[in-house]
């Protein structure tokens, strides 16, 4: 039987920076990942690193999201330094284009909530913001421009942080697929497979959408699939900065010149297929915000599956198994919570305390609010 101090349940970008961080303080940590590992939503997603709220549902996730943004530029220096390889972080800003008549007043709201977050953010008129990104629409009324928001080349980013996971000593099993977790009393003793068993004394889920199908996990991991299609396009003649965010859609420069265009929400399953009217959304959401994306060369599409839960925040911490810790349903930013993620799983694993209050994002939230009860983890 396989022994490790730590099983991790997935190996898209969240498991292997936890494989990362934990293999660096010098513990035996397996990944096991039913596939190739960095296949699912990890590689299909656009890599925004915004801790700006998307809506007032988001707000719960900010202090978090702000953390893991500054802990990016070091994250991506180690992850790059230990694989060798590049992940494409760009640090130019974003912009969110406002289109409405009542701009003004639109644009100072944005910019209140922005400011009693603790983000920074700038308001722009918009020949300003037509000035720093040509490509704008004419129809543009207004922006807000956060200066310090990032974006990465999220398959290039999960490719180095496996290729510096198991330079650090992590071991890395594709095509093993997690059972169940082997459970005795109050204790999770490890993983459960087919037809063996590993052993750890601490085992981490991180199956992204896929984590509640693990036999022992719905209850503390619901998550559920929604899917995101997007579109990678390449213009001759159009440069493109920033990531430009508008009410409908967002277009992500890369460095090897691609624009990528996303993403439709929608909760169709575990269906990944390409459709028609998806393709239609993000092309109009796409065009609207860029007219001279008109001639662009359509390179590549594709769908992927975000780890939604109930409340659309991430489901991170210990449970109520000993031994048994959470980390999934990152939904539309895994990418940005990567560090942060990594970060918090690492330290609870050694110290047992954290330096970020992740109690909102327990994973014994869904039982406590079935029942109603106040909810106890161990220490
Ligand atoms: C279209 C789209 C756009 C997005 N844009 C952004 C963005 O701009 N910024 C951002 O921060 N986030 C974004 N996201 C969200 C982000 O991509 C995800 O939150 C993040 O990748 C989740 O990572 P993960 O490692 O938890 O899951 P995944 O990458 O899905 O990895 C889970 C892994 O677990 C494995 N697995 C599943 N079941 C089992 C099992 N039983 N046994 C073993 N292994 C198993 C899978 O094979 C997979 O490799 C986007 C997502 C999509 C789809």
């Amino acid at each position: 039987m396989k022994q490790c101090d730590v099983a991790v349940a997935g190996g898209g970008v969240v498991g292997n920076a936890i494989a990362l961080e934990l293999a660096r303080v010098g513990l035996r940590v397996c990944v096991f990942d039913r596939q190739k590992p960095g296949q699912e939503a990890s590689w299909a997603s656009a890599g925004i690193i915004s801790p700006a709220p998307e809506n007032p549902g988001m707000i719960a996730t900010v202090e978090l999201a702000k953390c893991s943004a500054a802990l990016y530029p070091e994250f991506v220096a180690q992850v790059e330094e230990i694989s060798g390889l590049s992940t494409g972080y760009r640090r130019k800003g974003t912009l969110e284009a406002i289109f409405s008549r009542d701009a003004k007043e639109e644009l100072s709201t944005i910019i209140a909530l922005h400011h009693g977050l603790g983000l920074k953010a700038e308001p722009l008129r918009a020949e300003d913001a037509r000035e720093l990104e040509p490509a704008l629409s004419d129809e543009v009324e207004a922006a807000v421009l956060r200066p310090e928001e990032a974006s990465v080349d999220n398959r290039l980013l999960t490719a180095a942080v496996f290729e510096a996971a198991q330079r650090s000593g992590a071991e890395i099993f594709p095509a093993s697929r997690v059972k169940g977790i082997w459970r005795e009393g109050a204790h999770c003793r490890g993983l459960l497979f087919e037809n063996e068993k590993v052993e750890a004394k601490w085992t981490v889920i991180a199956a992204g959408c896929f984590s509640a199908a693990i036999e022992g996990i719905s209850q503390y991991a619901p998550v559920k699939p929604a899917k995101g299609q997007m579109i990678a396009l390449r213009a001759d003649d159009l440069e493109i900065e920033r990531v430009l965010w508008s009410e409908k859609i967002y277009v992500v420069p890369r460095n090897d010149g691609r624009i990528l265009a996303g993403a439709t929400v929608e909760y169709v399953g575990f269906d990944k297929r390409v459709t028609a009217g998806g393709l239609e959304k993000v092309l109009a959401g796409a065009l609207e915000l860029a007219p001279r994306l008109k001639d662009a060369r359509i390179e590549e599409n594709w769908a992927g599956l975000r780890p939604d839960s109930a409340d659309h925040l991430p489901i991170l911490g210990q449970t109520d198994l000993e031994g048994l810790l959470m980390a999934t349903g990152h939904f539309r930013s895994g990418i940005l919570l990567t560090p942060v993620t990594a970060r918090l799983v690492r330290e609870w694993i050694t110290e047992q305390k954290v330096s970020v209050d992740w109690e909102r994002f327990s994973p014994l939230r869904f039982q406590s609010a079935a029942a109603g009860v106040t909810r106890h983890a161990p220490a």
